[in-house]
């Protein structure tokens, strides 16, 4: 028994692994690892159907181990509990056909069917009740503990040709075995999971800023790299928006600085929505009061008219503070990456000048680079 609590402990601590790894490598961080969509859907499906495989292996070789039919119980329960149905089914249908490979259309393949899609239904309905009525998931294991216990003494009883005559103690046994593996493998995955959630809350806290809610410098930083290097390998184009307000030291100065955060969060919220609006791209404070927005996909012209729906925004808004209506303005620049800018930073500084460039003709304006390199 305790070489199948660290088995299965073992099983669950290697997927979440192999699926962090997964996750760590698409650039998509500050997420939960989700196995009901994607590719770690893809790759559940992959790792259980393997371990499905090895189990029919394993038992065709050991008809009566009755050990692995406790394994192969907590593999059906858990992938119908925490995958979706598509892949669950999956997995169960490739370990149908690996038993039906392996004994061939025996009686004993034909229980084995009966057996496990009879269980499967079962179990799938009962998850789905246990989340219509918000069952906590300790009530569902509970309910398969009990289950599995009146499964073991029936086999007892009726001695059928697949499992092999067993003696009530031996069932019992079983039973005891299982129900212990069944805790300590919801005991990990709830740990783990309360590990993954805590990682993906810290990883947004440190990528978030906690005033606007914007993604921060640091979040601007990885995903610029990131954009830069699919231009370089997919030549995927990308225009950038730098946006810094206006004189915003006076709003400070005159109403205070609370009033400041105030008119701050206002403007982020509008900077944020109009970015909403387009697919891919993503606004991010950079500091004090200046916004850098990525357009992936788009050209300068595309995005001079983009930073003309945001300045028109700002500059019609009245904005009130300690019941004065104020008025704010941006400034912007905006430029487009080349395939001649051989660093990031090259790219960088030219949104930078041209927000500088809108300063110097007097703020509230936007400027967009010269277009060159027309040809890449
Ligand atoms: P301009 O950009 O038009 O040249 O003038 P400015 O007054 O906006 O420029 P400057 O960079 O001198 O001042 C930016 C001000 O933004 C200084 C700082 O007090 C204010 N600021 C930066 N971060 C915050 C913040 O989080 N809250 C508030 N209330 N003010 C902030
Ligand atoms: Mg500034
Ligand atoms: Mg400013």
């Amino acid at each position: 028994m305790f070489t199948g609590i660290f088995v299965t402990l073992g099983v669950v601590v290697f997927f979440q692994i192999l699926a962090r790894m997964l996750i760590s490598h698409s650039g998509s961080f500050a997420r939960p690892l989700n196995y009901l969509s994607g590719r770690l859907a893809t790759f559940s499906v992959i790792y259980f159907s393997v371990l499905a495989i090895y189990f029919e292996i394993v038992v065709a070789r050991y008809t009566h181990d009755l050990n692995f039919v406790d394994f192969r119980l907590l593999l059906l329960f858990y992938v119908t509990i925490y995958l979706n149905k598509r892949s669950s089914v999956t997995i169960i249908l490739v370990s149908s056909l690996m038993r039906i490979y392996l004994w061939g259309f025996s009686s004993g393949t034909l229980l084995f069917f009966l057996f496990t899609w009879g269980l499967y239904t079962l179990i799938l309905g009962l998850t789905s009740i246990s989340r219509k009525l918000e069952l906590r998931r300790i009530y569902l294991i509970g309910l398969l503990d009990v289950f599995v216990g009146g499964m073991w003494l029936l086999f007892a009883e009726l001695k059928l040709p697949y499992f092999g005559t067993i003696s009530t103690s031996k069932a019992l046994y079983n039973w005891f075995s299982f129900v212990v593996m069944n805790a300590v493998l919801e005991f990990g995955i709830t740990h783990l999971n309360a590990e993954d959630n805590y990682l993906t809350l810290l990883s947004q806290k440190a990528t978030t800023d906690p005033l606007t809610k914007l993604s921060n410098y640091l979040a601007f930083k990885e995903e610029f790299a990131s954009q830069y290097a699919k231009f370089y390998n997919l030549k995927t184009p990308l225009t950038m928006v730098a946006i810094d307000i206006d004189y915003f030291k006076r709003v400070n100065d005159d109403y205070g600085h609370l009033a400041g955060n105030v008119i701050l969060k206002a403007i982020a919220k509008i900077i944020l929505t109009e970015t909403a609006k387009v697919p891919e791209a993503k606004a991010y404070r950079v500091g004090g009061e200046e916004f850098n927005i990525l357009l992936p996909n788009m050209d300068l012209k595309q995005a001079g008219i983009f930073s003309h729906r945001i300045q028109d925004r700002v500059r019609y808004r009245i904005f009130t503070v300690n019941d004065e209506d104020l008025r704010i303005t941006l400034s912007m620049g905006v430029a487009q990456l080349q395939t001649s800018d051989i660093s990031a930073n090259l790219f960088y500084e030219r949104a930078d000048q041209m927000l500088y460039h809108s300063k110097g003709q007097g703020r509230n304006q936007i400027s967009l680079e010269p277009q060159q390199d027309k040809n890449s």
